[in-house]
């Protein structure tokens, strides 16, 4: 982001370009896990994909269980200048064809931030997302319409993204430090922190 003034590289490209400004590449023998690994051998014959958090249901039910919560780590943040920020990390989706690329590297689907309205990050089946182009969905609302950060959260994930079938959260944040949690899967693992204060939830409030 700061030495070119490309918004986006993927592939050989970018890998190329990380190495010329020197910055730290691993093998991808680094990512391997022995638990994400079998997750893919018990679906890889059926034709079908997973939330790397499902608990292999298709459903999220059981990410509650006991050590089967990995998957997603995305944040919002809004700095004392009123900069907002948003990143979202993701597993994918388990036995994702080749090439696949989900909602969370793309801007305006499963991340955005915009000083002027909100910063969102979403964990979810990425297809819907991008379809719905939900994180810029929820700002624009904002934007355009005045909503706040919490109607216009609810409007896009309980509404628009439940009519699509897509399902997920977010956590989105505007700039004045309101924030909206929702989700329309069983749980979300989620956190806050606000004047030095933190919370953590998995189930609806
Ligand atoms: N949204 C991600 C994807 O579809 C999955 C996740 O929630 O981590 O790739």
């Amino acid at each position: 982001m700061e030495k070119s003034e490309h918004v986006m590289m993927i592939g050989a490209g970018a890998e190329r370009f990380a190495k010329m400004k020197d910055i730290e590449l691993v093998d991808p023998s680094y990512f391997y896990t022995e638990t994400r690994f079998k997750q893919l051998q018990q679906i890889k014959d059926k034709e079908k994909t997973q939330l790397d958090h499902d608990g292999g249901t298709g459903s999220n039910e059981n990410i509650f269980i006991e050590g089967k919560k990995f998957g997603t780590v995305g944040a919002v943040a809004l700095d004392a200048y009123g900069n907002l920020a948003a990143a979202t990390s993701t597993g994918g989706m388990t036995n994702k064809r080749y090439g696949r690329v989900g909602d969370a590297p793309i801007i305006g689907a499963g991340t955005y931030a915009d000083n002027s309205s909100c910063a969102v990050s979403a964990t979810g089946h990425g297809e819907y997302f991008i379809r719905a182009v939900v994180a810029h969905d929820i700002a624009a609302l904002m934007k355009y319409k005045n909503y706040t950060v919490k109607k216009a959260a609810d409007e896009v994930v309980m509404k628009k993204l439940v009519d699509f079938g897509g399902e997920g959260g977010v956590i989105a944040l505007d700039k004045n430090g309101n924030y909206a949690m929702p989700f329309n899967s069983a749980g979300m693992y989620r956190g806050v922190i606000k004047n030095g204060k933190a919370e953590v939830s998995i189930y609806k409030d």
